[in-house]
């Protein structure tokens, strides 16, 4: 029988897991991210979201870093490395 799609449970507090092979082709990072539900004649689809950054998930100023967004303020921690934010409030 050709497999048309997974039979997923809701939990009580209406959760369900989008199988790890759909979140791959959606491109959704392995320690989360966001999607977009919606909800039309009784059929609920999952689109991914809004470009986030994949470090901080900021859509603020992103730009193309080895084919992921990154947020400037992270791209500038790639290139300058972190400040330490603490050592400058002492100066
Ligand atoms: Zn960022």
């Amino acid at each position: 029988m050709a497999k048309s799609g997974y039979l997923r449970e809701i939990d009580r507090l209406g959760r369900v897991v989008i199988p790890k092979q759909f979140r791959k082709e959606m491109n959704i990072p392995e320690d989360g991210g966001e999607v977009l539900l919606t909800c039309k004649n009784g059929v609920v689809t999952v689109s991914k979201s809004a470009e986030t950054c994949i470090f901080c998930r900021s859509r603020r100023r992103l730009s193309d870093f080895k084919g992921r967004p990154v947020c400037a303020k992270c791209l500038d921690e790639i290139k300058y490395g972190a400040r330490d934010e603490s050592a400058a409030e002492e100066e």
